[in-house]
């Protein structure tokens, strides 16, 4: 049998292993529901980038990790001592890249809204970079900058205009997008003359993103392109050269068979290649590049083990397995179809021909992971059931509805296993009731 990635595999008893370790232990051991995190995955994923990184693109130029695709101190550990950058969105983030241990100088601070005390928070803790999104946060850093005596380091977040051919949600880099500033209407040029006016900010280059879970052919290439042209123009028109050029993230990952697989180095030498010929042909030189990898990094390092409560036929219409877990733990389906390959973990030698819908045990009809799957007809309460390529967007989009504490997350490295985040009980639920 093969799998979405080569760290599932099926045991000699039968059983799903992933990392090499018995998921069915693992599930007697840790409970369910249970993310589990293969470290070993994620080191190779960042080793991907930054080998590429090293081989294509000018030195200075770094891939930063995107916390938001999971979001915890031992994911922020472990690519940070792999070399990575991290991205963070929000107070909390920071806070998690801070109890780590992340050096603050290789984080970098994207997100289109940012209030007074989010970049108060950002400048207090040392964060590196900040990627600006919009005027007015432009002029509430520079203001706070100015009242520390500092200069802060600053990336604008731009729109290249670019369509990615991925879910709506996901879409970024468009004209219309909620993000950033558009090149396309020329707000992207007056935003950077007010920026180069700013006293207290040193402009290091733009920012783009052109969206997530991106599989089309030449789309970073495209954006690459854009951008450098961009650079190039307003190098002419102000005397401005950006030396920073980030590309953000959305590299596409397999979830399913018929997914196709990236290749992340091939990817990365042909952006590079783009980003060269380009800069020759515009006569500027080359500027570092950063990428912005969450969900290539984790998504395939992640699996959620549940148990089967109930199997209901409804005769004449489906049938529904139910677990115990659901949109709290994993909300992708409920927000955006998103496919996944879902597996009997106890029962991997028997035929999967059981048409069948995987949903979750919450209040709401949308709590479903999986519509129209194929399990094995003698799937029952107590079966563990494994959701595959659950490493991003899962654990950081889990949320509290109805009550249900968080799963916890369980590391597995080198044949072992340890405890990263733990199972948020009732009373971590009480604990912010006055
Ligand atoms: C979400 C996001 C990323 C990461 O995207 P992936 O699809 O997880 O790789 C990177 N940069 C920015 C600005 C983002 O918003």
């Amino acid at each position: 049998m093969t799998f979405v990635c080569p760290n599932i595999g099926v045991n000699a008893e039968g059983r799903l292993t992933f990392a090499g370790q018995d998921t069915l232990r693992l599930a007697e051991e840790y409970g369910t529901p249970l993310y589990l995190m293969d470290e070993d995955r994620i080191r190779h994923n960042c080793r991907l980038y930054l080998d590429a990184f090293k081989a294509s693109f000018r030195p200075g130029s770094l891939p930063h990790y995107a916390a938001k695709a999971a979001a915890f101190k031992a994911i922020c550990r472990v690519v940070a001592e792999e070399g990575m950058g991290i991205d963070v969105c929000s107070t909390g983030e920071i806070a998690t890249a801070v109890a780590a241990g992340v050096d603050m100088t290789r984080v970098m601070f994207p997100s289109n809204g940012k209030s007074d005390g989010d970049i108060r928070y950002a400048l207090d803790r040392g964060v590196g970079c900040f990627v600006i999104d919009n005027t007015e946060e432009l002029l509430a850093l520079e203001a706070e900058a100015e009242k520390r005596g500092i200069t802060k380091k600053a990336l604008l977040r731009l729109t290249p205009g670019i369509d990615p051919h991925t879910y709506a949600a996901v879409n970024t880099g468009m004209v219309d997008s909620k993000f950033g500033v558009a090149i396309e209407t020329g707000q992207a040029e007056q935003f950077v003359r007010l920026a180069l006016q700013q006293k207290h900010i040193e402009l290091l280059g733009y920012h783009c993103h052109v969206g997530s879970q991106v599989f089309g052919e030449d789309v970073f290439e495209r954006a690459a392109v854009v951008m450098l042209e961009f650079i190039a123009d307003m190098a002419k028109k102000t005397g401005y050269l950006a030396g920073v050029l980030d590309l953000g993230g959305g590299y596409g990952v397999p979830y399913v068979a018929s997914d196709p697989a990236i290749d992340i180095p091939a990817k990365i030498a042909s952006v590079a290649a783009a980003v060269k010929e380009t800069c020759v042909r515009l006569g500027i030189a080359e500027p570092c590049i950063m990428m912005e990898p969450g969900r290539s990094i984790v998504a395939d390092a992640g699996m959620t083990l549940y148990r089967v409560l109930a199997v209901k036929r409804i005769t004449g219409y489906k049938s529904y397995v139910t677990i115990d877990g659901g949109m709290t733990d994993d909300p992708r389906y409920a927000l955006y179809g998103s496919r996944y390959t879902v597996l009997a973990a106890g029962r991997m030698g028997e035929t999967a021909d059981f048409r069948c819908t995987l949903a979750g045990r919450c209040c709401e009809s949308g709590d479903l992971i999986q519509e129209n799957i194929l399990l094995p007809d003698g799937v029952g309460r107590g079966d563990v059931i494994a959701v595959c390529t659950t490493g991003a967007y899962n654990y950081s989009m889990a949320s509290n509805y109805n009550r249900f504490g968080r799963p916890p997350v369980v590391m597995l490295r080198d044949g072992e296993s340890y405890v990263a985040v733990r199972r948020e009980t009732p009373e971590d639920l009480l604990r912010l009731d006055a």
